[in-house]
């Protein structure tokens, strides 16, 4: 959600007649140069700011500290915050970083060009944080990173509850956006060249179309005559997007247990279109730990659910997110997730340390699992999932897989690079002229997560989508 907000204010900042000069390093842990300024010739510093993990934020007051420093070089600069740092904080920010100028909600993007300008001629702090309404812009200003793949958000928010979450604190209640202003956006990406969009939300797959138009409504526009389509829910919206001439591929991220469905399934299974990754947050193994997390079902039944989803979609690669160490987590409710990893075989997991996240429910319970525990059972989750990927990942080797070329390797022009319909990434020899076009490509060696692969002919010519 954030890449896709950086670049709808990439792209309203670029209309504005702005340059966009560079990015952070996200590898970095500091910023070369600082001690005079990162980039001396910008006028404007923005961070798209995440609250998720505790660490994410630590990296952001880092960078403000260090961009005291460039402020003093640079007393002209602009520096400003957008992001969920904005809502989680809010006002508060200015008192402690003085050489903050701006702060830009998640619902307010579409103001950022207007609020700089009223930095630059006012010279004074400003902040624009709406409560209400839907954090998504549909805009043709957007400055896409690829040709051919888009981001496209179809909800923001989070009616669920899961107690260590800060997301309903700082995206708010779900709000959908109305399936035909979905589908007309995502035809209009179409046109303009995109091929492959992943459907974006907090909670993707309790998109709620209908509750989307009775908020048209309420805002006083006759859907009928805005052109709004009644869609339900989102397996529909999904079987809808699939209609889309020339749309070939659509993924989503991410969904909640609850909501995925058999109906959700069925629909996977019909349409080859829809990609072939699923990913489904378990967090945790132990039912005492899901019940103090909220998450609404059991260990038992989110394993039947994924039992389910692979009966109906046997190639689907399974993906997860795992907390290590969540308050009151024992030794044998570790083991409990050891063991669900090892039975669940997901092609991969997103593992990480909890940590508390102020406000949050979680916040009221005692992080009682001591760092170093915490630390280990990271360790032995991360190696587990290491070992399964490896061992899933080498099944694949030797197969033929139709692969959509999606771009140079930016490590080495003279490979592509493409994915699979189960979004397996793989890097194999051939001209530039595939990009854009679907090839059988042959997996033949792994290095880390990537495959390597050779085209499984000689194309003659590039296949036209
Ligand atoms: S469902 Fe996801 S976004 Fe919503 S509260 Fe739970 S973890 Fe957070």
């Amino acid at each position: 959600m954030n890449m896709y907000d950086t670049e709808v204010a990439e792209g309203l900042l670029q209309n504005q007649g702005m340059q966009i000069l560079s990015s952070f390093d996200e590898t970095a842990g500091t910023l070369p140069g600082i001690a005079y300024s990162p980039f001396p010739e910008a006028d404007v510093i923005l961070m798209n700011t995440c609250s998720i993990r505790e660490h994410a934020e630590e990296r952001v007051f880092g960078r403000l500290g260090l961009l005291k420093e460039a402020k003093r070089v640079q007393p002209e600069l602009i520096i400003g915050l957008m992001g969920c740092m904005v809502e989680e904080h809010r006002e508060k920010l200015f008192q402690k970083y003085p050489h903050l100028d701006l702060m830009v909600g998640t619902r307010n993007i579409s103001e950022l060009p207007a609020l700089i300008e009223e930095v630059r001629k006012e010279r004074k702090q400003v902040a624009r944080i709406k409560q209400e309404g839907i954090s998504i812009e549909y805009t043709d200003q957007i400055k896409r990173a690829g040709s051919y793949h888009a981001w496209l958000p179809v909800m923001t928010g989070c009616n669920k509850v899961c107690t260590f979450c800060i997301v309903p604190i700082t995206r708010g209640s779900e709000v959908s956006m109305p399936a035909r202003e979905v589908y007309r956006e995502a035809s209009r990406l179409v046109d303009d060249g995109v091929r492959w969009i992943t459907l974006l939300g907090q909670n993707v797959n309790s998109y709620d179309g209908r509750k989307a138009e009775d908020g048209r409504r309420k805002e006083g526009q006759n859907p009928s005559a805005a052109g709004l389509h009644p869609s339900a829910a989102f397996p529909e919206l999904l079987d809808t997007l699939c209609q889309i001439e020339g749309l070939e591929r659509i993924s989503f991220t991410t969904s909640h247990p609850s909501d995925a469905t058999e109906e959700l399934y069925r629909v996977i299974a019909k349409n080859p279109k829809i990609s072939r990754r699923f990913h489904l947050p378990l967090q945790s193994g132990a039912n005492p730990v899901l019940k103090r997390m909220k998450r609404l079902h059991t260990y038992e039944e989110f394993k039947q659910k994924i039992d389910s989803m692979r009966r109906w979609i046997p190639e689907i690669s399974v993906t997860t997110d795992i907390i290590a160490g969540f308050c009151g987590e024992t030794e044998q409710d570790h083991q409990d997730t050891l063991r669900a990893l090892g039975e669940l075989c997901f092609d991969d997991a997103y593992i990480y340390k909890y940590s508390t996240r102020p406000g949050t429910p979680a916040s009221k319970l005692a992080d009682d699992v001591p760092i170093s525990i915490k630390e280990q059972r990271n360790r032995e989750l991360l190696e587990l999932q290491k070992t399964i990927r490896q061992r899933n990942n080498e099944q694949l080797l030797g197969e033929t897989f139709e692969v959509f070329v999606e771009e140079i390797s930016p490590k080495d022009p003279s490979q592509l690079r493409g994915r699979t319909q189960a979004e397996k990434t793989v890097v194999f020899p051939g001209p530039q002229s595939l990009l854009g076009s679907f090839q059988k490509v042959k997996f033949r060696a792994l290095r880390h997560e990537t495959f390597l692969g050779i085209l499984e002919a000689e194309p003659a010519e590039k296949a036209h989508l």
